[in-house]
């Protein structure tokens, strides 16, 4: 959704899939979305991530696959200054930014490695949550909650043993078998 480089899409599906251990199978939509107008909130200048996720649940159809979009624009939720990214807990749609994982964002040299370590982290926490897993106290765990970039520098991209253990608990009732 906006400008993503192919190489963002190309690290989180690869990332996706192994965070997960092939329980879940990642593939990229050929649809590009406009990021919605209607999401912009110029006092702030920044999206509202929960106004796009009322967008992508109208622009696809009610049952299939889960939905990551990516965008590049700021997002937030009102109360926070700031989200790295939004979900349905469980659901079906959820939203990751790349804006704020850039080391240039807070004014440290490009780290192209860093950027797309930190996009899979988003996007595996992300999709965590529409698998029904909730924030970790587990602050290595991927499913620990961000408040800053170094908290998600600090977690690693997998999930803790708990949540695994959760993960499976969700597909045994919700997962069907992958093509
Ligand atoms: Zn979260
Ligand atoms: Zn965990």
């Amino acid at each position: 959704m906006g400008r993503v480089e192919p190489e963002v899409l190309e690290a989180i599906e690869e990332g996706l899939e192994k965070a997960y251990r092939g329980l879940v199978r990642a593939f990229r939509s050929k649809r590009a979305l406009e990021v919605p107008k209607v999401a912009y909130e110029p006092r702030r200048y920044q999206y509202n991530s929960s106004v796009i996720l009322d967008f992508l649940r109208r622009s696809f159809a009610p049952e299939g696959d889960k939905v990551l979009a990516i965008t590049h624009v700021d997002l937030f939720v009102p109360r926070l200054n700031f989200v790295f990214g939004q979900a349905e807990c469980p659901g079906r749609f959820a939203i990751i930014s790349t804006c704020r994982l850039r080391p240039e964002f807070y004014g440290n040299p490009p780290d192209e490695a860093l950027f797309l370590e930190r996009c899979v982290k988003e996007a595996v926490h992300e999709i965590g949550h529409t698998l029904g897993l909730r924030h970790c106290s587990n602050r290595r765990c991927v499913m620990a909650f961000s408040n800053s970039i170094w908290d998600t520098d600090f977690k690693s991209a997998e999930l803790c043993e708990a949540c695994l253990r959760e993960l499976t608990r969700y597909l045994r009732v919700h997962g069907k078998p992958l093509p």
